[in-house]
């Protein structure tokens, strides 16, 4: 390790903060549990991105750029994909790249990084196969009707990961028992293919062809990409049971080793009014929406802006995800673009790239306590304030370290004192509200339509407010970012 300072980790696996110390420090590697592409990615699947993407930074800058391999799957075979395809009309490899493709342009405009490697579950069906028959082969797995299932009951400390004896979670199980299972938490590993479906040639001399189980994915494309055993596993904390569990079986037990990964991190949910976001739930909000849109809040948001309100808080914690959030985060980038100005630094990537603050690392290592380097930027930018140029110069270090780019919020910053210094617009505007708003009294919601649409295409937003005392609607207006 290059750096003075220690990295510590809460590792779910010993639930304590332990002190990091890679397998190779020349090859630092994690795994990170990606999409299953069939749709928008909401704000609480961006929320491991950003959290693993700050690790990935980190480990970056303690051991080298060319020292980590960072590997995240992109899940493009399973149930929800077919379903969604079927709906559309579309093919699965239409939708399966279609939606990639967002997810990419989605988490680029949160300042994630790319990963070093990202593997699709498609390419790599061999390695699954491989590892399938391994199971099988070492008494781990067995076939029935068509399925590979493996048998929990082979693995001495299986539940060890999720803290889960194998009793308390027979007397626990909801799940339907399938006449062929052996055992009640027995998991698949390969399942027949239905007329339509996806399929593959199975292993273990199945005749029907198949595909694979969600959680073989994972096992097959990390030990392909990272090794046997690596050093960080990540996800969110709704996948320790009974997805990394079952990762940590397939793996141990096809390799024969120890340990699958030597620390795994587990993220809080981004939670709405106290209920987990998700799409199941049908209380989500797309990255795109709050991108592209004017569905929350009635404006597009900086993708900083969004970045910055999924690192106010530590990333064990549950977050709530709020309007308010977004406007007080979008509120300090502007105050600090402002700052940066003031110094006559732009904020470029990489600007004064020696001036990152050892306190900023130092609250990363701390279990990457992100609402700790949150506290160094805004002493920074207070100092920065007060004339110190070189102080200036770390705040805009710490924030392209966190990747937390100004350029949006400075765009629309610029954008609206463009407007507001332009007396035209100004007139123009107001002239077309009060032609509005006598289509209106006269009830012609049409005209009153078309002048609120031609605005949005010019990027003025109109926002009525209607008075509760005197019932008289008020409209005021902005420029969209
Ligand atoms: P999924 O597409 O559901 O497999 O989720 C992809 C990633 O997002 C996984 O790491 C999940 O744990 C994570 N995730 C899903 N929903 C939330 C949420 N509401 N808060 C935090 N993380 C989530
Ligand atoms: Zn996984």
């Amino acid at each position: 390790m290059t750096s003075k300072h220690q990295l510590k980790l809460t590792n779910t696996l010993s639930r304590t903060k332990e002190d990091f110390v890679p397998e190779d420090p020349s090859n630092v590697r994690m795994y990170v549990c990606g999409p299953t592409v069939y749709d928008y990615a909401h704000i609480g699947n961006a929320r491991p991105v950003v959290v693993f993407d700050t690790l990935y930074r980190l480990l970056r800058h303690l051991y080298g750029a060319d020292h980590v391999t960072y590997a995240r799957n992109i899940t493009d075979v399973d149930d929800k994909i077919n379903a969604r395809a079927a709906a559309e009309g579309v093919t699965i490899r239409d939708l399966t790249e279609r939606t990639a493709a967002q997810y990419h342009a989605d988490m680029a405009a949160l300042g994630a990084l790319s990963p070093d490697v990202e593997p699709r579950a498609t390419e790599h069906i061999e390695d699954m196969k491989a590892m399938i028959e391994r199971l099988v082969a070492t008494g781990h797995a067995y076939v029935a009707e068509g399925h590979v299932l493996f048998d929990v009951g082979s693995m001495e400390d299986y539940g060890r990961l999720s803290g889960r004896s194998l009793d308390d979670m027979r007397a626990g199980a909801r799940v339907e028992v399938a006449p062929y299972k052996k055992g009640a938490m027995d998991f698949v590993l390969w399942k027949p293919s239905k007329e339509g479906e996806p399929g593959w040639p199975s292993p273990c001399g199945i005749a029907e062809p198949g595909r694979p189980g969600w959680h073989i994915e994972c096992s097959a494309m990390a030990a392909r990409h990272l090794g046997e055993t690596f050093d960080i596993h990540g996800g969110g904390i709704d996948l320790v049971f009974p997805h990394h569990e079952n990762e940590v079986a397939q793996s141990r037990c096809s390799h024969g080793s120890q340990v699958m990964a030597r620390y795994w991190l587990h993220n809080g949910f981004l939670q709405v009014e106290g209920e987990k976001m998700s799409k199941s739930l049908g209380n989500f909000i797309t990255v795109h929406e709050l991108l592209e849109t004017d569905k929350v809040g009635g404006r597009r948001w900086a993708g900083a802006a969004i970045r910055l309100v999924l690192t106010m808080s530590h990333y064990r914690q549950p977050l709530d995800f709020t309007e308010k959030a977004l406007e007080e985060a979008t509120a300090l980038l502007t105050r600090w673009a402002a700052t940066l100005d003031k110094c006559g630094l732009d904020g470029a990537p990489g600007e004064a790239a020696a001036a990152l603050p050892d306190d900023l690392i130092e609250a990363l290592c701390d279990d990457i306590n992100t609402p700790r380097a949150l506290a160094v930027l805004h002493r920074l930018a207070r100092e920065a304030r007060g004339g110190d140029v070189d102080a200036g110069r770390g705040l805009a270090a710490s924030l392209a370290f966190l990747g937390l780019d100004l350029s949006g919020v400075r765009a629309a910053a610029e954008e609206a004192r463009e407007v507001a210094a332009d007396p035209a617009l100004a007139a123009r505007v107001d002239g077309l509200i009060a032609e509005r708003k006598a289509a209106r009294e006269a009830k012609d919601w049409g005209e009153a339509d078309r002048i609120r649409d031609l605005l949005a295409a010019e990027g003025v937003v109109l926002k009525d407010t209607r008075d509760k005392a005197t019932g008289e609607v008020e409209t005021s207006w902005e420029v969209a970012q």
